[in-house]
Parts: structure tokens; sequence; C-alpha cells
């Protein structure tokens, strides 16, 4: 995928996480303070709003995806607004120079995202937190680097959704979930199911 495909593809992700405002919100409202969607929503309507502009106008794929963390950092707040900006800051960074996005190029993206949001946050995977998606993810892309995009990235998406799916049995340590302990599992962490919703809407897009 070309630059201008990236593009694409990142602007259709944002467009369908403001649609799942109403999916987060609920998460949020059970397992923390239930904000979750309305960060998300702003945070990728600003995404939405830079991708639109004609004016912005990315170098490369790393580029691309650095300024997308710096927008989601700087619009969002919350805990969410420090991790995704730095998933995709630390992760845009890690491909800096890049012109083609390809499955190793992903996996270096994910797996260089994960280690500085672990600097950032400090959760580990089984701590509930967007980490037991994102690790998921990022192991299964490191295991595919060969094969083409669009045959990897269902089954990253689909080990990111797993691992959300897994943060249902786990006891929150982490944020604001931590007050509520023992009473979180049983449902899923908002901040994993963002990070498997934006892993799926890159994929629906590409096939
Ligand atoms: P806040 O907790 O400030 O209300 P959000 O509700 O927007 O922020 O985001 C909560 C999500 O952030 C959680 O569901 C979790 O996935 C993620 N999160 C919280 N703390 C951490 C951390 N230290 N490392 C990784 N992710 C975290
Ligand atoms: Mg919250
Ligand atoms: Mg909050």
């Amino acid at each position: 995928m070309n630059l201008s495909q990236v593009r694409g593809m990142m602007l259709f992700t944002a467009e369908q996480m403001v649609e799942s405002e109403p999916t987060l919100t609920a998460l949020d409202q059970i397992v923390g303070d239930g904000d979750h969607g309305i960060g998300m929503k702003r945070g990728f309507a600003a995404i939405i709003t830079l991708l639109q502009d004609p004016k912005f106008q990315p170098t490369d794929i790393g580029d691309l995806f650095s300024q997308i963390g710096t927008k989601l950092m700087t619009s969002m707040g919350g805990a969410s607004g420090a991790i995704f900006g730095t998933l995709f800051r630390a992760g845009g960074k890690s491909v800096a120079g890049e012109t083609e996005l390809n499955t190793a190029i992903l996996s270096t993206l994910l797996n260089e995202g994960w280690q500085a949001v672990y600097q950032r946050g400090k959760a580990k995977p089984g701590d509930k937190t967007m980490v037991d998606a994102l690790a998921a993810a990022a192991i299964t892309a490191s295991e595919l680097t060969t094969s083409t995009l669009k045959s990897a990235l269902p089954q990253i998406a689909q080990s990111a959704m797993q691992g959300a799916e897994k943060t249902k049995q786990m006891v929150a340590v982490f944020g604001r979930a931590k007050n509520l302990g023992e009473r979180t599992i049983g449902h899923m962490d908002p901040g994993s199911v963002s990070m498997a919703y934006i892993l799926k809407y890159m994929n629906q897009y590409i096939q």
C-alpha cells in the first residue's frame, strides 16, 4: 500500500471509530468512568479533519502515523489519549521514511508501539488494558511478516479481538477501572476493544 492508500485506510478507520462511540461508551460505563467512547470520538474526529485537509502532506508512512499520534495525544485527553497517541507516534517513528506499508512494516509499527506504550504506562499483558489487544496483534504480525498485508491483516485483527475478549476474565490494575477491581470481571476492557476495532476497520478497508 502506498502513502495515499494508507491515508485512505486511516480516514475510513477514523470514520468507523467515530461511529463506534456508543459501544465504547457502554463498555467504559461498566469497567471505567464512561468517557472512553467520547474521548475516542473526539480524537478520531480530529483525525478525519487532519486527513481531509489538503494542506496536510505527510512525507511518508512513518510521518503519517506519527502525526496521527500527535493529533490523538493533543485532542483526546484521558489515559487513552496518552496511550493511543504514544502507540501511533512511536510506531510511526519506528517506520520513518517508509513509503510502502507491508506486513513487515506494520509488524515493526505494532511491536515498537507496544514497547513505547509499555514505557509510558507500564501495563503488561494480563493487566486488562489495550495492551492485551495490542500485544496479541503485534505477536501475530511478527509471525506473518512474509505474508501479504491483505492475507495477514485479517489474522492480526482477529488476534487483537481475541486479546480483547480475554480481558473479560481479568481484574483491572490500571486506570480508573482498578478502583472497581473484581467487579470488572466478565466485562471487556474498553481500550482493548478500541485497539481491536482500529485493526478491524483497517482490515475492512483493504479487503
Ligand atoms: P480514563 O481512564 O482516563 O477515563 P479512557 O476511558 O479514555 O481514559 O481510557 C481507558 C482505557 O485506557 C482503558 O480501557 C485501558 O485500555 C487504557 N489504559 C489505561 N491505563 C493504561 C496503561 N497504563 N497502559 C495501557 N493502557 C491503559
Ligand atoms: Mg474512562
Ligand atoms: Mg476519564
